[in-house]
């Protein structure tokens, strides 16, 4: 079975601050080896498990994040942007299981540690359909009509929660508790890694089992973003078809999930454009 693997940094074991997600952050260059070391605990798992091949997706920031030296040798790598899918970029209908580690809560929630949802400079709020997704949800859309499940997502308790509510009997690991956005207990990174293995292993014999189902919502995807201010729904408002319901909000009626990480992108990167 092929394995699928989207690794994001803000839900990985000791992150709390930006000054850990940013590329000129002063201790990135340790949360990066973090991430490196949770995507290969889950690469390792996936292959405890049965998994026959492995892609893992560099989905933070600029996606260049991981200390390729230091990944386990059998996954091949997608790093680095612009990618039409973004975070599930290289998804297909071939695998059968996907992973998402490192996850983290959406826009607006509390006690989730840097919860954001795509583009947090820009984005206050994300919903489809009128309730609010996160990039767990949004991804977990993708992949799910092309017929994959998502089998594990890990993360802070927060974004655990959230991804239960939105996938249903979705397995979970949590690798820290937040207090507040940029507090957290946690557990320390080797254990986050024993656990981490561990779920994704139950995760892959799981659906080798056929015990998983893709997560499917019916299309159209009805998205709304409500945005940090009016000069940032101005350059959204630029993409054909949008519609401006008011000075912060855009919606777009996408037919697809793929649509719709491609829409959100050409918003964000339009609003971020504006940010002085
Ligand atoms: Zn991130």
């Amino acid at each position: 079975m092929q394995v699928y693997l989207s690794v994001d940094l803000e839900g990985v074991a000791g992150v709390v601050h930006v000054d850990q997600t940013r590329r000129t952050g002063h201790d990135y260059e340790r949360a990066r080896r973090w991430m490196t070391a949770e995507a290969s605990a889950a690469i390792a798992g996936a292959y405890d498990g049965g998994a026959t091949a492995v892609l893992v997706n560099d989905a933070h920031g600029d996606m260049r994040n991981f200390v390729l030296e230091e990944l386990d040798p059998r996954a091949e790598l997608i790093s680095g942007s612009l990618k039409p899918r973004s975070m599930v970029e290289g998804v297909a209908t071939s695998f059968g299981v996907a992973l998402f580690v490192g996850y983290h809560a959406g826009a607006g929630s509390r006690a989730g540690i840097l919860d954001h949802t795509y583009y947090g400079r820009v984005v206050a709020r994300l919903r489809v359909g009128g309730r609010e997704w996160n990039e767990t949800a949004l991804n977990a859309a993708a992949c799910g009509e092309l017929g994959v499940p998502v089998g594990l997502v890990t993360g802070d308790a927060t974004a655990c929660a959230q991804a239960r509510a939105h996938l249903g009997d979705v397995a979970t690991v949590v690798v820290k508790d937040a207090i507040t956005r940029y507090a957290a207990r946690a557990v320390h990174p080797t254990v986050a890694c024993e656990r981490i293995r561990a779920g994704a292993r139950a995760a892959v014999e799981r659906a080798r089992a056929g015990g998983l189902s893709p997560f499917r919502p019916a299309p159209p995807f009805d998205l709304e973003i409500d945005f940090v201010n009016a000069a940032c729904a101005d350059a959204a408002e630029l993409v054909p078809h949008t519609r401006r319901v008011d000075g912060l909000t855009c919606a777009y009626r996408a037919p697809d999930a793929a649509t719709l990480l491609q829409v959100i992108q050409a918003w964000t990167i339009l609003a971020g454009t504006t940010m002085v």
